[in-house]
């Protein structure tokens, strides 16, 4: 028997996300192919399941049932089909476990059909009828908890990065260096993930070129959007839209993090349907500004392995951002080699869309991860570099798994590392994640 109820929730988020973009991917589709070989799931384990023409077509047959003259009077004429609660668990799986949103598809169809918005629509489908992962849910609603009372952490955060800063004065050698918090007036508001690891080394860089930065209290990374529920999302970047108005800062700038750059620089704007009194922008393309102004002192030769670049898929498909790390690369590294194909055309380590934090499709993951793993050893490659987090995260796990034996690193840490600061050992410090927990 179908739950009604879930249904009609999860037929209202296509109905109301029907918009141009959408009615296009669902409407335009020659049938080609030509996708399947662009998706890591399809070049890992070709079959028919992993074409992404396929996966957009559980999600045409719905929206013709209603949407299509033959649709709605011969179904089986045009492969119409009513939405069951079968059918939304089958597609939200697929939605949530197949597909890291990686775009690759869409560059590479003829006709641009956008297969990753429509699984995006499929994920907020399962979200609204109470069929997404837990553990998203989790973390959107955490994530949003701290936003709506700041001071239940704000000082235990502010204790933890005083106690950083120490590090950071050892490090760079000078007593005088500083971590704000929340400074008005400061002209770059660094939004980091949690974890010291991505405050650290950009507070060392930032001290170095002598920015005028302060530090958000809340993390970049944005689970409302792996969820493809657009609310959450937008409650989760308006913490630090307003902290960003607040402190009248002249740009935002965001952590190394591919899917939390997309978020917050190209998708924020258009939810919120404002122009922001900021600009706003990926750490990487200041990092990269930093480079090309001449204002670092950088030793090629402190990283003298051989080292290759992985794009994140948010941050070079979505973002445009993939001359800015090979700037950086070419700068601080001895023996930085390509992998092949990689910049647009790069394929996804299979770690996007969430799926890092999704224990139960490890397996998945993993054998997704297989045409990444093969990149990686063609290069011969010691070290892998990556600009987010989650592909950092995916990098290391198929490390494991391959026994790949390379080492994966930030674009902060190899530009530490050229700066040849006086601490050559790098300083461990525990998270500083403040996890809210939700109602
Ligand atoms: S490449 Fe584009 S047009 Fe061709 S099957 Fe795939 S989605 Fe359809
Ligand atoms: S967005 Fe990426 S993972 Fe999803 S279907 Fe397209 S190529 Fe495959």
């Amino acid at each position: 028997m179908a739950d009604n109820t879930a249904v009609t929730s999860a037929l209202q988020v296509l109905e109301k996300q029907l918009n141009r973009p959408l009615t296009a991917a669902l409407e335009v589709c020659a049938r080609c192919g030509i996708c399947a070989e662009a998706c890591h799931y399809y070049v890992a384990d070709p079959k028919l399941e992993h074409v992404p023409a396929y996966r957009g077509e559980q999600l045409r047959q719905v929206y013709r049932r209603k949407h299509d003259f033959f649709g709605r009077f011969f179904p089986a004429w045009v492969h119409a089909k009513e939405l069951d609660e079968t059918t939304l668990e089958r597609m939200a799986e697929v939605a949530f476990s197949e597909c890291t949103l990686c775009r690759r598809c869409t560059f590479n169809c003829p006709m641009g059909v956008d297969t990753p918005l429509m699984m995006r629509v499929i994920r907020g489908m399962a979200t609204a009828a109470g069929k997404a992962p837990e553990i998203l849910e989790m973390l959107a609603d955490s994530a949003i908890e701290k936003g709506k009372d700041p001071s239940m952490f704000r000082d235990l955060f502010v204790e933890q990065i005083g106690e950083m800063e120490k590090d950071l004065q050892v490090m760079v050698g000078d007593r005088s260096a500083r971590i704000t918090v929340e400074r008005e007036g400061a002209r770059v508001l660094y939004v980091a993930l949690a974890g010291a690891h991505t405050i650290l080394p950009p507070a060392a860089i930032f001290h170095a070129v002598k920015e005028d930065w302060t530090l958000s209290i809340y993390e970049a990374a944005n689970y409302g959007v792996f969820l493809g529920d657009t609310a959450r999302a937008k409650q989760i970047a308006k913490r630090i839209i307003d902290e960003a108005k607040a402190l009248k800062v002249e740009e935002v700038v965001v952590a190394e993090c591919g899917h939390a750059c997309a978020s917050l620089v190209w998708e924020a704007p258009n939810w919120f349907g404002e122009t922001f009194p900021f600009r706003m922008r990926s750490i990487v393309e200041l990092f990269a500004d930093y480079v090309e102004q001449g204002r670092l002192t950088l030793d090629p030769s402190a990283n003298p392995e051989r080292i290759t670049y992985h794009d994140s898929c948010n941050l070079a498909r979505t973002s445009g951002i993939y001359l800015e790390p090979r700037v950086i690369l070419n700068a601080v590294a001895q023996n930085f080699v390509e992998m092949t194909p990689h910049g647009l055309e790069n394929y996804c380590c299979g770690g996007g869309g969430g799926l890092v934090a999704l224990p139960e499709y490890d397996e998945k993951r993993m054998k997704a991860g297989k045409p990444k793993v093969e990149q990686i050893r063609k290069t011969g490659a010691q070290i892998v570099a990556a600009a987010c987090e989650n592909c950092r995260l995916q990098l290391g796990d198929l490390n494991n798994h391959y026994h790949m034996n390379v080492q994966i690193t930030a674009l902060a840490d190899l530009i530490v590392k050229a700066m040849r600061l006086p601490s050559a050992e790098p300083i461990t410090l525990p998270s500083i994640a403040v996890a809210v927990p939700a109602e």
